[in-house]
């Protein structure tokens, strides 16, 4: 939701008003189209985000998240802030449309699109089971990244956060170490809790320039920093001293959104119960109480906030 509000309150080049948002969406299939033969109606689906085109290099090749077109649901096509929403020739074909498992409610089964890019992020990251994992930011995004971590064989995970009421809902998802950043020196603390050597994967989970350069200071040689939240058009240039990287052998790369293939993987994740659902849903809202609902996810409050037209 967190870029749903920044979309109603600031725009985004890829939407063009009047639009429906909304972007992390699940529900029944009403109709379908005559030639539709994969899906039937009474079928309970949850939709991602991206959506490949299906013809560029990239979306050919699995990476549809790359694509030059870069369609998505609740941007250039009609979003989830509805009660129907109408699914084209190109979602219905190549995008981000899975069936929900029976055991799955609609509320957890949204939480696929989140979850797929945390996916996609420690992918790329090449998180490996034993590493030492930090993660700059316990939005609902960062205690997501928590959970992966752990199901994924992280052996410590260190969380970091300035304000100390978000660091305190994150507690729930019991990582090894929550160090509040305004309070405590995070590179200190990080070296002492990795013998020095630094963490293997540091995810920059939240859109700070100044954590995007601590983030090099804090990994390990050979280590990997994902830029996992991107920054805010007219952010400020990060400084980066590059030796960093050269004597380290680090690793700087970024990751957003997500592919179909990993919507799949997130939507069984969560109905094998690998990742708990409901742990990340704090609070719901009928439609007609959207701004309500987008002021207690503004004011960080909770973590996911659910809209049920
Ligand atoms: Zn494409």
């Amino acid at each position: 939701m967190w870029f749903d509000i920044r979309i109603y309150h600031y725009g985004n080049p890829r939407v063009k008003f009047p639009q429906i948002i909304g972007h992390e969406i699940a529900g029944e299939v009403v109709e379908v189209g005559r030639k539709v033969k994969n899906f039937k109606v009474g079928d309970r689906v949850a939709i991602g985000a991206d959506v490949p085109c299906g013809t560029c290099k990239f979306c050919r090749n699995g990476l549809g998240n790359n694509c030059p077109l870069n369609y998505a649901i609740g941007y250039q096509f009609p979003g989830g802030f509805a009660e129907y929403i109408p699914l084209n020739e190109l979602t219905v074909k190549y995008g981000p449309v899975h069936k929900i498992p029976n055991n799955l409610s609609f509320n957890e089964a949204s939480l696929a699109e989140p979850l797929a890019c945390c996916l996609n992020g420690y992918e790329l990251s090449f998180l490996k089971p034993g590493d030492t994992v930090v993660i700059i930011g316990a939005g609902p995004i960062g205690c997501m990244l928590i959970e992966l971590a752990k199901n994924l064989g992280a052996s410590k995970i260190i969380v970091s956060q300035r304000s100390k009421e978000r660091l305190n809902i994150a507690r729930k998802f019991f990582a090894d170490v929550y160090i509040s950043s305004s309070e405590e020196n995070l590179l200190k603390r990080v070296m002492e809790e990795t013998k020095g050597e630094g963490a293997n994967v540091v995810m920059v989970a939240c859109s700070s320039t100044s954590a995007q350069e601590e983030a090099l200071k804090i990994v390990s040689h050979r280590g990997r920093v994902n830029y996992f939240g991107g920054l805010p058009p007219g952010s400020l240039k990060i400084n980066i001293d590059s030796n960093l990287i050269h004597y380290k052998e680090c690793f700087v790369l970024g990751s957003h959104g997500s592919v179909p293939r990993q919507h799949k993987i997130a939507l069984d994740f969560l109905a094998k119960g690998i990742i708990k659902g409901k742990e990340f849903i704090s609070e719901c809202f009928s439609l007609d109480k959207i701004k309500e609902a987008f002021r207690v996810a503004e004011e960080h409050r909770g973590l996911k906030v659910i809209i049920n037209p």
